[in-house]
């Protein structure tokens, strides 16, 4: 390979990487509402270690001694579901479902 190629390629690498970049919040936005993913996404489990550590449980009523009244997941900031969608994606557990009326330590209203 010659330099010239090898220059060419790497300004395409960047301009791919940049481009990825640039598309992360748009990606975020679409996802948003669709749960697109949602389906391939396994249940967090109330007894995973992040889950504890986020005193996460799949019913709100739960935990009605540590959360605001009326909090839950479906109106929740970080909930990344419609408010249709039973179990639903969470930007505090990447990766995983959490359920539309629970709730966790992480709840942020939405403003
Ligand atoms: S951060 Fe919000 S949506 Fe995620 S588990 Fe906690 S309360 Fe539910």
């Amino acid at each position: 390979m010659t330099d010239n190629n090898f220059s060419h390629d790497r300004r395409r690498l960047l301009r791919g990487a940049l481009l990825g970049i640039a598309a992360a919040p748009l990606a975020y936005v679409s996802l948003r509402g669709s749960n697109a993913m949602a389906e391939d996404m396994p249940i967090l489990e109330e007894d995973d270690p992040q889950a504890i550590a986020l005193n996460y449980v799949h019913d709100a009523t739960d935990k009605d001694d540590m959360r605001s009244e009326g909090a839950i997941c479906g109106n929740c900031r970080l909930w990344l579901a419609d408010d249709e969608t039973e179990w639903g994606g969470c930007t505090a557990f990447p990766g995983k479902l959490v359920n539309i009326d629970g709730w966790c330590s992480a709840w942020v209203a939405t403003s």
